[in-house]
This record gives C-alpha cells, structure tokens and sequence, in this order.
C-alpha cells in the first residue's frame, strides 16, 4: 500500500489544533487504500501546540512529529518535514485549516494519474484585505517579469509532491530558503487544482508587512540575480547623459566660439566619474551574482525519464 505523508509545520497553533485533526482524522478514515503519517513540525510554539500533537499520537500512531529547539521558520520546517517524511508523497498544510482537507482526494487523484507536482491554485482569498491581495498581485507581476522560470500564481505551499519532488527539494540545501521559488525550479510535471481559501479558522495570523517584505526580498533575490543588473543598466543613461552634454559643450565652444564654463567642466566630470563608478559597481554585481549561485551548490539538472524509466533522484 502507498503511502501517504501529510506536513503540517505548526507555530502557536493551539487553538486550531483540535479542529485540524478532527478534520483530518475523519478524511484520512474515509480514504482505505492508502497509509497515511500525519507529521507535524512544531516550529518553536511558545504555547501548549507540542503538548496537543503529542496528545494526538498517543491516540492515534498515524501522528507524527518533529518538535524543534526553537522558532526556525516556516520554510525550514517544511524542508525538516521533507527530510523525516516516508510516503511516496507528501501534502503540505498550513495548520490554521485554510488549506481544506478535503481537496486532498482530489490531489492523490491527479497523482495517481502522473503527475508529480498538484499545486492548489486560490481561486477566492477570503478574509484577506485589499492591499494584501493588490501587493501580492504585484509582487508576482514582478517576480515574473525577472525571472524565465514560470511562477504559479496564487498558490500558496498546499501541494502534493510526488517522491522524486521531495529528493529533488532535498538536495537543495541552501538556508535562506524560498519554497515557491524551488518547486517552480526543480521543474517536473504540474497540475493545478482550484481551492476556495477559507479565512483562518483560530488564533491570529503570523503574517505581517515586514514579513511580507522579507519574503518578498527572500523570493526575488533566490530566484534571480537581475537586481544586481540594475547598476549596469542605470550607467548607460549616466554616460548617454554625458556624451550629449559633451558634444553640446563642444559645440559651443568651437562653432558659437564661447569659452568652456568651470560649471560644464563640472558637470562633465561629474557625469563623467559617476558613470565610471556605476559601471563598476555593476561589474562586481556580476561577479557576486555568479559567486551567489554557484555558492547555492544546487544540482544542475534533475531528469523526468530515463530509457523510460522514471528518475528518482536517489
Ligand atoms: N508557521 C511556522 N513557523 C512560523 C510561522 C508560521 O511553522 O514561524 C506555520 C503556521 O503555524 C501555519 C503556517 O506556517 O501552519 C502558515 O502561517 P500563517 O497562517 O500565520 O500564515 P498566512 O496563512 O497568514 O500566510
Ligand atoms: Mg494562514
């Protein structure tokens, strides 16, 4: 029999807790031709959540858990749950019941159909303001415009992955981690499911706008280098500004016969070494882009088929 492994990274969580596995205890119980390991990564929670999951397992030996020595963040404890899961799959949650359990049928669905990576995609954002929703609109519109690689939009980490997916994530050590960012990179094929995400059943959301803009530097500076090329691309109008002042000077002073100025002296100089400094810059930028990725020590390729074997990523 498959199995099956649920990750559910958990912070202060005690209040939602309860429903949560009531919900995924009644689903898992209707679903008999699978195993199931429901693995929590208890992420530093200051309150009774490691006390509630350690409840769980003593009813139920389908629980799991890992409890970390302190807060490491989300995108940690997801890669610890990679590391410790056993199924043949993984389904990544968020415990606050925004992800609902029961679109999980639907996803094995389409993974028994083949595909290895079944990304629920939010076709409503409920309980989210307007400005959460604009920004996030925007930063995918960036985030895309930089980068080759297709970027899901609205999906959140609630997905399905199928073994060969958690090797592949798992050889990609690097700590400052941007899961969205490596799922898309690690490539293989996609489906999309449409979910309804539901507001947050209890307690109080971790998010915040500085979190928001550290995930977001997080997410472009782990998928891209292009920002450092904004120092390259910022000299060319330095020095085009400095070849039409400087034939402008030129000309006055030749044909109309005036004497340079000490001012346009100036600002030649100015535009002058400011370019120079700029374009610099901009060179060092490649090369620490270049240092940046190879430092990343990631695989240069994972393979889909073999001679018609499906590659594992043993
Ligand atoms: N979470 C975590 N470590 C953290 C922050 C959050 O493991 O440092 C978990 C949290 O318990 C939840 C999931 O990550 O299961 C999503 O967090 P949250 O609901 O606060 O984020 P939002 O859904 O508002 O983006
Ligand atoms: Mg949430």
């Amino acid at each position: 029999m498959k199995k099956i492994s649920i990750i559910i990274p958990a912070y202060n969580e005690e209040e939602s807790l309860p429903m949560l596995y009531d919900r995924i205890e009644k689903l898992i119980n209707s679903i008999n031709s699978y195993e199931f390991e429901v693995l929590f990564v208890n992420d530093g929670s200051k309150d009774n959540t490691i006390k509630l999951i350690k409840e769980f397992r003593q009813k139920d030996n389908r629980i799991c858990y890992i409890d970390f020595s302190r807060n490491f963040g989300k995108e940690i404890a997801m890669i610890a749950g990679l590391d410790y899961a056993k199924g043949d799959c993984v389904i990544f949650m968020d415990a606050d019941l925004q992800d609902p359990p029961e679109l999980i049928p639907e996803l094995i669905k389409y993974w028994e159909e083949g595909y290895d990576d079944v990304y629920a995609r939010r076709s409503s954002r409920k309980g989210e303001t307007f400005l959460k929703k604009f920004t996030s609109k925007m930063y995918y519109k960036v985030l895309q415009s930089l980068t080759r690689i297709p970027i899901q939009k609205d999906t959140g980490d609630f997905r399905l992955l199928d073994r060969r997916c958690v090797n592949a994530l798992k050889k990609l050590r690097e700590s400052q981690r941007c899961s969205k960012s490596m799922f898309s990179w690690i490539g293989y094929n996609k489906k999309e499911v449409l979910y309804e995400r539901d507001p947050r059943i209890a307690g109080s959301t971790k998010w915040n706008y500085r979190r928001l803009i550290d995930l977001a530097i997080d997410g472009i500076t782990s998928f891209t280098t292009s920002p450092l090329r904004i120092s390259t691309y910022l000299s060319i109008p330095t020095f085009l500004s400095l070849f039409v002042y400087f034939i402008y000077v030129i000309i006055k002073c030749f044909i109309v016969n005036e004497a340079v100025q000490a001012y346009q002296a100036i600002i030649l100089l100015i535009l002058f070494f400011s370019g120079i400094q700029i374009l610099l810059f901009g060179v060092i930028g490649e090369y620490l882009g270049r240092i940046f990725n190879e430092t990343k020590n990631r695989p240069l390729y994972f393979v889909n088929e073999y001679n018609e074997e499906k590659e594992m990523n043993e």
